[in-house]
């Protein structure tokens, strides 16, 4: 119970800072392990750790009956309710801005805190016992080539400004990653720490060798393919400083930095910054949170800025840095665009046009390689009876199945549940033997290929093919062990192929047509990424882009590598339709079994929303309620309605008053990516 002399020095700790307390008796704590909590929880502190306990410790505390961690958000005042106390220090302190970015978390992404910790202490960090730290590693630095004027200056410019974030913007090879390197030794040198985000660490070698180039010994790698032991690892050395720059996948925002003073995001525009789990957050936002909280450096680069970065540079919310030139004289590929319609219509069935067989046989001949790209890995692959027009569906989602052929088993298989199943031999409608394979995928790409070039060495990069061994293909291909390589967006990023002559994007329209406000925007930076992939080497690259739809303005845009135009053509249509850079946008889902009761609960949503937070405010539209874009996954039904925010209103508020919809069972997502 608590004794009335010690109620003093809480009452006079409690208007000084949290970070100077030195003797807290109760403490607010995220606790972690409660299944849904959403709130946090007050502990009294042991006599013995009064003393000790900081703001920003993890702590080990009983927890809904069971023993479970938690992390210290700030001294609390004595409660007027009986509570548990604290039975340990585990770890830290966390640096501050990890502990102010919880609840901030919780309220903009409508986040369970439980999901937050995870994402701040990975599993393992707590199994490890706390090892003694060994020296620090200093790394000889080596030389830097020499900046061109342009770049010296916009590394000055970076290095000077740290209240708002700065856009690098270039093509590939412009010099970007220079620039980073250049910042970074700065920073690093004025004894602050770095996080140099790329989109996947797996998928971009050469980049991750030039930082460990640079600073030998002092970079950790952070990714999805570590091992739960290496991540725990990562998260001590950082802690305690053994290491100083990270460069890793959105994740490694998280990491305990001490003394952070520069966050790169480089390709900005990937969707992969987007968490689509608790918490989904934007990588970015979060970013330029911690940038305000530790006075860091933000720096994104691009060479397709999303329309939100580029709009807000030219706005002036972010600096822009243009980096105009391929900094190696080399030329862009050239691009053509085939119109397929003529390819039908002259008799050509084949999913390769006569432009692109041609090509492609010049460049085996040669001795030279080719890529080959389709966005999806079979996507538009359905089967189809030819003489009812049945499509075989998936019973649980209601949309076709698609055909795959895997080292087991060949069948159907749905990509949104587990569901699969074998092609039928007769339609089950009207008995037909007709059934037909409709569309492409790049299994179905592999197979003709191998039919048109029997002696051409071929090999497949999808979802499907491979899991963790990107890197051994990309040295393989790198070294000419095979000629052409077919895949989907994981070959597009940043490999550097310096005998790759040849890019053939098979289908542009499947990325075009898709149902998604930011689809163009993603079909420009994917084709500018895949095109990127020639042009490397010795030869000028060239670029074949088959299309349905070959006037598209896109497309002529993207060959010509024009992303301002692109910006200037696609603005116009995002504010006519209110949507981001000009609203901010918020997805609610609801899904049940029972169709009815999500159209119900829809309905009362949105009448309550109306009225408790649009009421007449013009700048916050409601979109629906509607059944999603995917109506019904793995057997339940899905129902949506969309806010758009106009950029005047306080999305923070707004986006805190969803919170309490999640505890009736809807999904909140801010800034969603692709709406399904
Ligand atoms: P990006 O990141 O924009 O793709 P990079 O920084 O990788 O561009 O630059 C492309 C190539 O040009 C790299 O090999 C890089 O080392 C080289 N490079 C860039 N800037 C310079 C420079 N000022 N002096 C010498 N080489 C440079
Ligand atoms: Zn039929
Ligand atoms: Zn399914």
């Amino acid at each position: 119970m608590i004794a009335l002399k010690d109620q003093e020095p809480h009452k006079m700790t409690n208007c000084l800072p949290s970070r100077i307390i030195s003797y807290m008796e109760y403490v607010l704590c995220a606790v972690s392990g409660g299944s849904g909590s959403k709130d946090f929880f007050t502990y009294s502190v042991p006599e013995d750790l009064r003393n000790e306990i900081k703001v920003g410790h993890v702590v080990s505390l009983p927890f809904r009956g069971k023993k479970s961690a938690g992390i210290v958000i700030r001294s609390e005042d004595i409660p007027v309710f009986e509570t548990k106390a604290i039975t340990g220090i585990l770890e830290g302190p966390l640096p501050d801005h990890l502990v102010k970015i919880i609840p901030w978390m919780r309220d903009y992404y409508a986040s369970p805190v439980s999901e937050i910790i995870k994402t701040i202490l990975p599993t393992g960090v707590l199994k490890k016992r706390r090892e003694i730290a060994p020296q620090k590693i200093h790394g000889q630095i080596r030389k830097r080539p020499e900046l061109t004027v342009n770049q010296t200056k916009i590394v000055k410019d970076i290095l000077s400004k740290t209240d708002r974030p700065h856009l690098v913007f270039g093509v590939t090879g412009s010099g970007k990653t220079e620039v980073y390197l250049d910042v970074l030794e700065k920073v690093i040198e004025s004894g602050k720490q770095a996080i140099i985000l790329v989109p996947e660490v797996a998928l971009t070698p050469q980049t991750v060798l030039r930082f460990e180039e640079r600073f030998t010994g002092q970079v950790a790698l952070y990714h999805s393919y570590l091992k739960e032991t290496e991540r725990a690892g990562v998260w001590k050395d950082i802690s305690e400083g053994r290491k100083n720059i990270v460069i890793g996948s959105r994740s490694a925002l998280f990491l305990p930095f001490n003394s952070l003073g520069l966050i790169v995001i480089d390709e900005e525009h990937e969707t992969s910054y987007k968490q689509d789990s608790n918490p989904k957050y934007l990588t970015c936002e979060v970013a330029g949170k911690f940038s305000e909280m530790t006075d860091s450096h933000l720096v994104l680069g691009s060479a397709t800025p999303s329309l939100e970065s580029f709009f807000y540079a030219k706005s002036g919310k972010y600096y822009l840095h243009k980096l105009e030139e391929r900094y190696v004289q080399e030329k862009m590929p050239e691009t053509i665009i085939v119109d397929m319609r003529n390819e039908f219509k002259y008799g050509n069935k084949s999913i390769f046009s006569e432009k692109l067989q041609q090509e492609i046989k010049k460049v085996l001949d040669e001795k030279r390689q080719v890529v080959l790209f389709m966005n999806r890995r079979g996507f538009s692959t359905f089967v189809s009876c030819r003489d009812c027009g049945y499509v075989v569906m998936c019973p649980k989602c209601d949309i076709p199945l698609v055909y795959h052929e895997t080292r087991n088993q060949t069948g159907l298989y749905c990509h949104h549940c587990d569901y699969k199943t074998l092609v039928p031999n007769v339609c089950p409608e009207c008995k037909s033997h007709a059934i037909k394979y409709f569309g492409k995928g790049t299994q179905k790409i592999e197979s003709e290929i191998r039919q048109f070039f029997p002696k051409a060495r071929v090999k497949r990069m999808d979802a499907d093919s491979v899991k963790k061994d990107h890197k051994n293909i990309y040295e393989e291909f790198k070294n000419k062990s095979f000629d052409i390589l077919i895949g989907t967006q994981m070959i597009a990023k940043g490999w550097d192929l310096p005998d790759v002559d040849l890019v053939g994007i098979v289908s542009a329209d499947n990325m075009l047509n898709l149902p998604d406000f930011r689809a163009s925007e993603h079909a420009f930076s994917l084709i500018t990424q895949v095109s990127g992939r020639t042009g490397r080497g010795k030869n000028r690259g060239k670029v074949i882009l088959q299309s349905y739809n070959p006037e598209s303005p896109i497309l002529a845009m993207a060959a010509k590598h024009d992303y301002e135009a692109f910006y200037e053509s696609e603005l116009p249509k995002r504010k006519e339709l209110f949507y981001p850079p000009y609203s901010k946008i918020i997805h609610l889902l609801y899904s049940n079994k029972d169709p009815e009761k999500c159209e119900k609960e829809s309905d009362t949503l949105s009448k309550e929303i109306t009225q408790e937070i649009i009421g007449t405010n013009k700048n916050i539209v409601l979109v629906g309620p509607s059944p999603a874009f995917l109506p019904k996954i793995n057997n339940l039904y899905r129902w949506q309605i969309i806010l758009k925010v106009g950029p005047n209103e306080n999305i923070e508020e707004i986006a805190k008053k969803m919170v309490k919809y999640t505890s009736k069972k809807w999904k909140v997502d801010i800034n969603p990516i692709g709406i399904v």
